[in-house]
């Protein structure tokens, strides 16, 4: 599977991540901010912040 790099939007800490898709969401490393996969361009990562948040999505 392609690695696919991005830039961090608060640490601006450049990241790399493989075996991740559009809607996921993984930690960054640097600032421990949860972000989720917007969109992947060209092999960049669009990324954004998620507020933690471990309840349900509500139904
Ligand atoms: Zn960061």
């Amino acid at each position: 599977m392609m690695e696919l790099t991005g830039t961090c939007p608060e640490c601006e800490t450049k990241l790399a991540v493989s075996d991740l898709t559009v809607g996921e969401t993984f930690t960054c490393p640097e600032c421990v901010l949860t972000l989720r996969i917007n969109a992947v361009e060209d092999g960049v990562l669009v990324l954004e912040m998620v507020e933690k948040q471990l309840r349900d999505w509500g139904q």
